[in-house]
């Protein structure tokens, strides 16, 4: 059976996806014997392979050059996996689009002259992406079962159609699997009844509301969710600015682009 070959990278984020990965240590070291590392710079230092089976790229692609290497991994790879919220949604950067995206820049930067400040974009908008796997960072547990299944379908030649989907249940799935008290029956601002579980609802386990890292399930209508919210006293800016948190709120309601 041929091995793949893989490559794991960053465009612009924290690189927290590619830490998670790290940490699953010796289970993915586990992987090397079914897969050819084409490049991963994380691990190790060495020019890259010309063609990639599987290219996993985490973080947005905000700079021009960022753009044209998505382009190019596009070109090279025959399956394009985006990891992570910035990867899938925009991220926490996409914060600066639903505002003044040039009085943000100003914070940061004192002359905004040569900073590139474009609207914040998922990899889909600007090339064909043929797997997301979410989260802020992901789970590393869904991104070995996920990197398997892959291995399989790539090695053995199938479609990326027989691929098997995850599954569109609520957080809330995971959260009564874990037999929490729900924090939005008791009066917090919990977004999990719309957002795609899988995760094991680690927030609302530790006593946090769910924000929504992982995006909003496919085809969600937010109005229940909203009705029931506003019924409990907050107001629609209250939890838009939650949706704004991982570039959730134009998945719902998309948004015209912006002047640069
Ligand atoms: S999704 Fe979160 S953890 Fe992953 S790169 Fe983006 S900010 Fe970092
Ligand atoms: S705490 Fe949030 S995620 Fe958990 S069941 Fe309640 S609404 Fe759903
Ligand atoms: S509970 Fe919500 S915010 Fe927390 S990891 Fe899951 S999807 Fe992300």
């Amino acid at each position: 059976m041929k091995k793949p070959t893989i490559c794991i990278t960053s465009l612009t984020c924290c690189e927290g996806c590619q830490i998670a990965i790290l940490d699953l240590g010796e289970r993915f070291l586990g992987l090397a014997g079914k897969i050819k590392i084409g490049d991963f710079a994380f691990l190790e230092e060495r020019p890259e392979s010309e063609t990639f089976d599987i290219a996993f790229v985490e973080g947005a692609p905000i700079t021009e050059k960022n753009k044209e290497r998505l382009l190019d991994l596009r070109k090279r790879s025959k399956v394009l996996v985006a990891l992570g919220a910035c990867a899938c949604l925009g991220g926490i950067a996409e914060i600066k689009d639903y505002q003044d995206k040039n009085e943000r820049v100003r914070y940061v930067y004192k002359n905004i002259e040569s900073i590139e400040n474009p609207d914040i974009i998922p990899l889909r908008d600007l090339v064909k992406v043929d797997l997301e796997i979410p989260g802020c960072p992901i789970n590393k547990e869904e991104f070995l079962d996920i990197v398997k299944k892959l291995i399989m379908v790539v090695s053995q030649g199938l479609l990326m159609e027989q691929m098997p989907k995850p599954a569109q249940r609520p957080v809330c799935y995971d959260c009564q699997l874990k037999r929490n008290v729900c924090l939005l029956q008791e009066g917090l601002l919990c977004l999990g009844p719309m957002m795609l579980g899988g995760c094991g609802a680690p927030c609302p386990s530790s006593g946090y509301p769910c924000d929504g890292c992982r995006g909003p399930l496919k085809n969600v209508n937010p109005d229940n969710l909203n009705r029931q919210l506003i019924k409990q006293g907050y107001s629609q800016q209250e939890i838009d600015m939650i949706l704004q948190r991982f570039g959730v709120l134009e998945e719902i309601y998309p948004m015209p682009p912006s002047a640069t």
